[in-house]
């Protein structure tokens, strides 16, 4: 039921492995951190990470009469997650169903989870633009989604399926937010200094050719990659850094 949401946000991302879930995790801890009430829905049947990346992996989820009920990240309860993950008996079990059941699991998490008042609910969907896409693109006309945050790398061949994702939300309708350039560069652990690995100002030029706003460039920096499983975000871990910086400005504009 997201009646009781006031922002949906989807992240999507051409291809897998360009960070998409460790973007859409860190997106819902820097909005608990500014105050909000948030819900973190993780639709990724196929590699279901947010569990992992929150360090919540193991919660046992129930289904009430409103439906499921979601996973608090701690007593404040300000962070709801639910993920296919939490229905999996073990990590490395695999979800092996064809396009329908997949589909109608896609349907269930989007009607079907007893969220409380929501200020944001961010849904972290399968890379690519497939069945579950076009399910989520249907239920997201039901309700009042505010659009896409798309996630990239900088190589040609991400960005090539960059623009399939992009063409895929002109044609259903769906509000493109803008994109977010992740792992532009590498943060040097000693210096702190950024070097640019991949050909940099990619995500630059695609946004300004589909006419979409750039929300950040996002360096790798291994000091984020050490956040996976600990249920903390960049701006508690490291306020000082330029990937909390550009989180900032990413929420200003979400
Ligand atoms: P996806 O959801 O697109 O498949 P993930 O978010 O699971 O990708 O990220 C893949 C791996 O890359 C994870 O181990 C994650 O910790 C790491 N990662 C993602 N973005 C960064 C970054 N900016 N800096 C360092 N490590 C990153």
């Amino acid at each position: 039921m997201l009646n009781n949401v006031k922002h949906v946000v989807l992240v999507l991302s051409g291809k897998g492995g360009v960070g998409k879930s460790t973007i859409s995790t860190q997106l819902a801890l820097a909005l608990k951190e500014v105050g909000y009430q948030v819900g973190l829905l993780d639709i990724d049947l196929c590699g279901p990470s947010v569990p992992y990346l929150l360090g919540i992996e193991g919660s046992e989820v129930y289904q009430c009469e409103g439906g499921w009920v979601p996973v608090y990240t701690d007593s404040t309860k300000r962070l709801a997650v639910m993920s296919i993950g939490f229905l999996l008996k073990n990590r490395n079990d695999a979800v092996i169903w064809r396009g329908p059941k997949k589909t109608a699991m896609i349907r269930q998490f989007l009607n079907d989870v007893a969220w409380e008042e929501l200020d944001y609910l961010i849904i972290d969907t399968p890379p690519g633009t497939s069945d579950e896409h076009i399910t989520v693109m249907e239920c997201m006309r039901e309700v009042k989604c505010d659009g896409a945050v798309i996630v990239t790398t900088s190589q040609k061949v991400a960005l090539e399926d960059v623009r399939k994702e992009i063409t895929f939300c002109k044609k259903t309708n769906i509000n493109i937010i803008g994109l977010v350039e992740n792992m532009s560069g590498f943060v040097c652990p000693h210096c702190d200094d950024c070097t640019n690995i991949f050909s940099s100002e990619g995500g630059a030029s695609l946004a300004s050719v589909a006419g979409i706003p750039l929300l950040g460039t996002l360096p790798i920096d291994p000091k984020v990659g050490e956040l996976a499983g600990k249920c903390t975000s960049v701006f508690s871990a490291l306020p000082e850094s330029r990937t909390a910086k550009i989180f900032h400005e990413i929420i200003d504009r979400i």
